[in-house]
């Protein structure tokens, strides 16, 4: 993997007020007397030249002064339209403190606001109007050799449904991850935006909507156009590995069915997901004791993000010897009308695989009764699904039930940290989407883990771009679940915290991304020549938010 900063130094660097307003090289307050003198900046900035140290207090005082985490949003992103550098090294320097802000829940808000508090556009956004020229939209990005893109229609933006061009938002903050978390750097990222309409009928009528004014594509027209932007992808972008992000589920399965064995591409929300949750239950493993092979799995929710852990842990099973069928039987789903099970009318496609000969069960609570799983996953989107009653019968079946409300934002939960603690006596193995607070219970304190895809997906991108991976694989998946497991220290797990701190996030990342090279090239998939200790590879790859020297 090239590194781009370099490269762009030697070709020649803007002068004078144009590298000021150019946020892949501004330095703000930090350039060096030698650098005002030779690039033309002097008299353009106040005198006294600041170190980055004394930048990043200067950000970060102004910051904490904020009470509002939307307002922080928006001083986050200004920094980022300004200076790349310093807003990648403020982010990396307090990651867990950013990443509520610069990814969900904050995130999620800012999507539902996207119009009202636009400054600059920030992205690529192809509309249903660029049909038939989107190489040309493409070719209209600035960077020329974009390695990920992250792109979203918009339709299931988080938890919070349809918000058409707004969620832009969600593959701009995915891509600050890349970056943060995994070292990607900026100029490789390609935030994009599918813009096939909304059915969002408050958006339609808001006069600060930034969309098009027109219900979303359907059908032969939508497929039509994801196929033109994915041949378009390919021309102009050859090497680019294609990250779908919050399509609707009616979408996505199909999307990921049909792309995944001809270009390089994944879906987060399935696959990412999937691992990450794969990755915290052998970690919960480690605390309960027990193989993933005895686990009875439940999930409330049947969409994307619950069919896709099924699918990975079924995958991850057969890889221990275990039969399809037998692994199947290990996932079970509730989804708005009960057990999913053979026989019930106009079950979805994606649902099928689950649905097991059982007799039905009308709600979570009888399921549980029946089934008495070891392991409890909420996906459902469904605020407090998992009241006491639910949390109560899941530690009395169990000595520490394992039980993650994984839904997003915070106010989905399907039940919040205190509460699986508190009913469950302290017994709870807990995660969720959203971060809570660590919470004291019965004089012990508990660490919840935050079942972040963003322990998972920039590794995995890493991995795949810096070896050259043509495909990423399931395989590819499960690895990156181990690597993640192995990554958590035994004081964490003392603490019941079943992800490691975002604070090692980088060097997480590396193992991930190594384990996912060794698997592309183990499957074939990788084109670039064997690096020897691919561990040390992933970390020299990995792009530091530090100032270039520029001249001298
Ligand atoms: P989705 O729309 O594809 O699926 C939601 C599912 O929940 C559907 O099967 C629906 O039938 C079911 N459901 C709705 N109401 C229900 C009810 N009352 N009882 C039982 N089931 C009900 O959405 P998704 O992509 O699967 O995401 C679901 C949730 O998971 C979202 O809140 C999302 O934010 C969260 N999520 C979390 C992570 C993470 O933490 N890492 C990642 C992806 C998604």
């Amino acid at each position: 993997m090239p590194n781009p900063r370099k490269k762009i130094r030697i070709r020649g660097l803007p002068r004078g007020a144009r590298l000021l307003h150019d946020p892949a090289f501004n330095k703000g307050t930090a350039f060096t007397e030698a650098e005002r003198d030779a690039l033309g900046l002097r008299g353009l900035l106040p005198p006294n030249a600041h170190t980055q140290e004394e930048q990043v207090l200067r950000v970060m005082t102004n910051y904490r002064k904020k009470t509002d985490d939307l307002e922080k949003y928006i001083h986050l992103i200004a920094l980022q339209d300004r200076n790349e550098t310093l807003f990648y090294r403020v982010v990396l320097d307090h990651i867990e403190e950013m990443m509520p802000i610069i990814y969900t829940p904050t995130v999620g808000k800012a999507c539902q606001e996207y119009g009202h508090i636009f400054r600059r556009p920030r992205g690529l956004y192809i509309s249903a109007r660029d049909r038939g020229r989107m190489v040309q939209v493409l070719r209209n990005w600035p960077y020329r050799r974009p390695r990920i893109i992250v792109v979203t229609d918009g339709e299931r933006i988080l938890g919070l449904g349809d918000l058409g061009a707004f969620g832009m938002g969600i593959p701009v903050g995915k891509l600050s991850l890349y970056t943060a978390c995994a070292g990607v750097a900026p100029s490789l990222c390609l935030p994009i935006t599918l813009d096939v309409g909304t059915n969002n009928e408050t958006l339609l009528q808001d006069p600060l909507y930034t969309g098009l004014r027109q219900h979303r594509l359907r059908g032969d027209a939508y497929d039509a156009m994801i196929d033109e932007f994915i041949r378009a992808v390919q021309k102009v972008f050859p090497k680019v590995l294609v990250q779908f992000e919050d399509f609707a589920n009616v979408n996505a399965f199909r999307l990921l069915h049909r792309y995944q064995d001809r270009i390089c591409t994944f879906n987060d929300d399935i696959q990412g997901t999937a691992s990450v949750t794969l990755a915290g239950i052998y970690s919960a493993l480690r605390i309960a004791g027990g193989r993933l092979r005895d686990q009875t799995i439940l999930f409330l929710g049947a969409g994307e993000a619950g069919i896709g852990i099924g699918d990975l842990i079924v995958a991850a099973l057969q890889d221990e010897g275990m039969s399809l069928a037998e692994a199947r039987r290990r996932c079970w789903f509730v989804d708005s009308k009960g057990l999913v099970v053979r026989g019930r009318d106009h079950l979805a496609e994606h649902k099928l695989p689950y649905a097991h000969e059982h007799p039905f069960c009308p709600d979570l609570a009888s399921a549980i009764q029946t089934l008495r799983p070891t392991v409890l996953i909420g996906v459902s989107g469904m605020p407090r699904s998992f009241a006491q009653p639910i949390v109560e019968t899941m530690a009395r079946i169990n000595p520490r039930p394992v039980i993650f409300a994984l839904s997003n934002p915070t106010s989905k939960a399907e039940c919040t940290a205190q509460e699986a603690y508190s009913w469950s006596e302290g017994r709870a193995i807990f995660a969720s989407g959203s971060p809570f607070e660590p919470v004291t219970c019965l004089g012990q304190r508990f660490v919840p883990g935050q079942g972040n895809n963003a322990y998972i997906f920039p590794g995995v991108g890493l991995g795949v771009i810096a070896v050259e991976s043509r495909r990423v694989t399931d395989r590819m998946f499960f690895a990156a679940a181990r690597a993640l497991a192995q990554q958590v220290l035994p004081a964490d797990l003392e603490q019941g915290r079943i992800f490691p701190a975002l604070s090692r996030i980088r060097d997480v990342s590396a193992h991930i991304a190594a384990a996912v090279a060794e698997v592309a090239y183990e499957q074939k998939h990788a084109v670039k020549r064997r690096p020897a200790d691919l561990l040390a590879f992933m970390r020299a790859q990995m792009y530091e938010p530090d100032y270039l020297p520029y001249v001298g």
